[in-house]
């Protein structure tokens, strides 16, 4: 089991924003922004590159929540950042996809 699939399954506590059949919104727990929260599908793929057209709505679906979570959230006026680390050069440390959703700061860009 993923360290996700164990906060999905409640084994792990988290301060979670936003559930679904098909997914769940936890803050993260070293937040980078005032508000910082992972989206993660409940039904695990390791990382985006692993994904497969299987895949395809279920991605869809996460996309579109990390925008009703950033609305309800209210970071749609000031704006929002979502990003999805694969590998090590890309920051993955947890290996079951997961949507960073950052916001309440300016962002600066380039990333680090
Ligand atoms: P990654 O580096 O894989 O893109 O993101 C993993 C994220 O999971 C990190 O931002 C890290 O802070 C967060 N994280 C790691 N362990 C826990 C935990 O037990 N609870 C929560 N809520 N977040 C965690």
């Amino acid at each position: 089991m993923t360290l996700f699939e164990k906060i999905i399954a409640r084994e792990i506590p988290a301060d979670i924003v936003f559930e679904d059949e098909h997914c769940l919104a936890f803050r993260d727990i070293h937040p980078q922004a005032p508000t910082h929260v992972l989206l993660v599908p409940k039904r695990p793929i390791p990382r985006l590159g692993a994904a497969t057209p299987a895949d395809h709505a279920l991605l869809g679906h996460l996309l579109l929540k990390a925008g009703d979570v950033a609305r309800a959230l209210g970071l749609d006026a000031t704006g929002f950042r979502v990003v999805i680390n694969h590998g090590p050069d890309g920051g993955e440390t947890v290996p079951h996809l997961h949507i960073h959703l950052l916001g309440g700061r300016p962002l600066a860009w380039p990333p680090g």
